[in-house]
């Protein structure tokens, strides 16, 4: 088995706040919130990072990204962020692909990126 904390929280092995279950993809809290609101949306496959795409996994993207539309619109959140940390020098630390959902920001409290 790979050792891979999100796959863990995938199997139910390791204890995470899960909001959303669907076939291919999961959402849970960040232990370590940048927002107000922050979420990540993964898929329940391991992939490595963005960088490890490959052509069969175009829909599974397409799906992270709709999945975060979906949980935004019920959070009611009127504007958000979304961000993929690709790699260690692009600030990824957990390698499994991950959809970070941020939001719930006062007026005028969001910097630019
Ligand atoms: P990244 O820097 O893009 O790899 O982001 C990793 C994210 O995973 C951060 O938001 C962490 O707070 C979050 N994280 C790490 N371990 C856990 C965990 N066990 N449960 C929930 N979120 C986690
Ligand atoms: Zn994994």
């Amino acid at each position: 088995m790979i050792d891979c904390i999100f796959c863990k929280i995938v199997d139910g092995v390791t204890h995470a706040e899960i909001t959303h279950q669907a076939e291919e993809i999961i959402v849970f809290k960040s232990i370590q919130p940048r927002a107000p609101v922050h979420l990540l949306i993964i898929p329940k496959k391991h992939v490595l990072s963005i960088k490890e795409l490959t052509e069969e996994d175009r829909n599974l993207t397409s799906s992270l990204i709709y999945t975060a539309k979906e949980v935004a619109e019920r959070e009611h959140l009127p504007g958000y962020r979304l961000a993929f940390n690709v790699g260690r020098a692009g600030g990824q630390v957990i390698n499994h692909l991950h959809l970070h959902l941020l939001g719930g920001w006062k007026d005028g409290e969001l910097t630019e990126v």
